[in-house]
């Protein structure tokens, strides 16, 4: 049985001192490997078209990032879509933080508009 795994098995997703959840590495990553896609543009026209992949909506932004984006043109699962992977661009040590710097497009017009919970009430 092939099991769906939104994230290579050496990394994980927890709390970061960079602001809320972030992504790490469980082991040391040399530079220049690619971890998977992490963005995909949808090719509609108009509104947010790019959907960040579970690698590509967990790590944070650094003015020193260890990671980059990079389009790829491989022959991958979304070869049909302009799509972009995060490679490591510096040797990252077990137990680091993954950053990449935030260029792809202006993070705060994505604020989300359906995340308020009310939380005066509770289930009953
Ligand atoms: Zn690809």
């Amino acid at each position: 049985m092939v099991l769906y795994r939104p994230l290579l098995p050496e990394l994980v997703i927890k709390e970061s001192k960079i602001d809320g959840m972030g992504l790490f590495t469980k082991v040391n990553i040399e530079s220049g490997i690619d971890l998977g896609p992490s963005h995909i543009d949808t090719g509609v026209k108009e509104g947010n078209t790019i959907i960040r992949t579970p690698l590509g909506g967990f790590y944070n932004h650094s003015d020193t990032p260890n990671c980059e984006r990079v389009v790829c043109n491989n022959e991958c699962v979304y070869k049909n879509f302009q799509h972009w992977h995060l490679h490591t661009i510096k040797a990252i040590g077990a137990g680091e933080e993954l950053t990449a710097t935030y260029t792809l497009y202006d993070v705060s017009e994505h604020e989300e508009p359906y995340s308020t919970f009310n939380t005066d009430e509770g289930i009953e």
